[in-house]
């Protein structure tokens, strides 16, 4: 047969398949060659079993038994939908953002202690359950896009699916863990959702806005700072649970979440822009 000259000759394949190791150089290059070429693969195949019998016949062993051991082992099961989910919202989930979940899982804890204990000497301080949803699950946004939090931020950051797209789907990853865990919270001290779910996603939402003009860790430290100030701080020195998580204060959070949102959509090449920032 006529090999064009690139090719691994016949002499050269005989001899690899014989196990001649004499010359590491030349079968440092026969090796490279065998890796991207599918017809001298075909040519080593045919050279092995016409050279070297005992070789081909250990290859034959090997391949029954791992057939073999393939079909006795137990079949691949199916994950049920609850354990599709979850593996659906830890694939979202950024990885510097489960410390910062067990960190919000713990506080609202706390908060649902000193909520029962204040409760038993008489009730003088609004919930702080109530007072911390709102806020909750900043601590957690902040990290799902952040330099200085996600070790692997540089290579998401240059991946195609990088954006607000996927600053959103770990966001709703964040909301998927700390809205339950927050609803739990409530039912303890006799919460409703009502009061604070729409304030915890205008909070979020407002967040990744506001990120994308001076970067998450800066946007939510600034909403945690400002909401502990004008409302979590003169509720707690009153006595009295804030008016901006009354039932009446709904439609104004609802006008916020539409604003916000609509900011958030315009602005929304600004998470690829904002590699500098922190
Ligand atoms: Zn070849």
């Amino acid at each position: 047969m006529n090999m064009p000259r690139d090719h691994v000759s016949a002499e050269l394949l005989d001899r690899y398949a014989a196990g001649d190791r004499g010359r590491p150089d030349v079968w440092w290059a026969v090796e490279a060659h065998l890796e991207a070429c599918p017809a001298c693969r075909d040519r080593l195949a045919a050279a092995v079993v016409r050279v070297s019998p005992a070789t081909a016949a250990l290859l034959d062993r090997v391949r029954d038994g791992l057939v073999a051991e393939v079909a006795r082992g137990p079949r691949p099961r199916r994950r049920r939908s609850i354990a599709r989910l979850a593996a659906s919202v830890w694939r979202w989930a950024a990885p510097a953002v489960l410390p910062r979940l067990a960190m919000t899982v713990l506080m609202v804890v706390v908060a649902v202690g000193l909520d029962l204990a204040d409760e038993r000497t008489g009730g003088r301080y609004p919930s702080l359950v109530l007072l911390l949803a709102p806020v909750a699950p900043l601590l957690a946004v902040a990290a799902v896009w952040s330099r200085g939090l996600d070790p692997a931020y540089e290579i998401v950051a240059s991946s195609a699916r990088a954006g607000l797209d996927l600053v959103l789907r770990r966001a709703v990853a964040v909301l998927a863990l700390v809205i339950p865990a927050l609803g739990a919270a409530g039912a303890l001290v006799g919460i409703s959702p009502a009061r604070w779910l729409l304030p915890c996603l205008a909070f979020t939402v407002a967040a990744l806005a506001l990120g994308e003009v001076v970067g998450l860790h800066r946007a939510t430290t600034g909403l945690i700072a400002a909401w502990a100030a004008i409302v979590v701080g003169p509720s707690l020195a009153t006595g009295r649970p804030p008016v901006a998580l009354t039932v009446a204060s709904l439609p104004v959070w609802a006008v916020v979440t539409a604003v916000v949102t609509v900011a958030l959509v315009v602005r929304r090449r600004a998470y690829t822009a904002l590699s500098s920032t922190r």
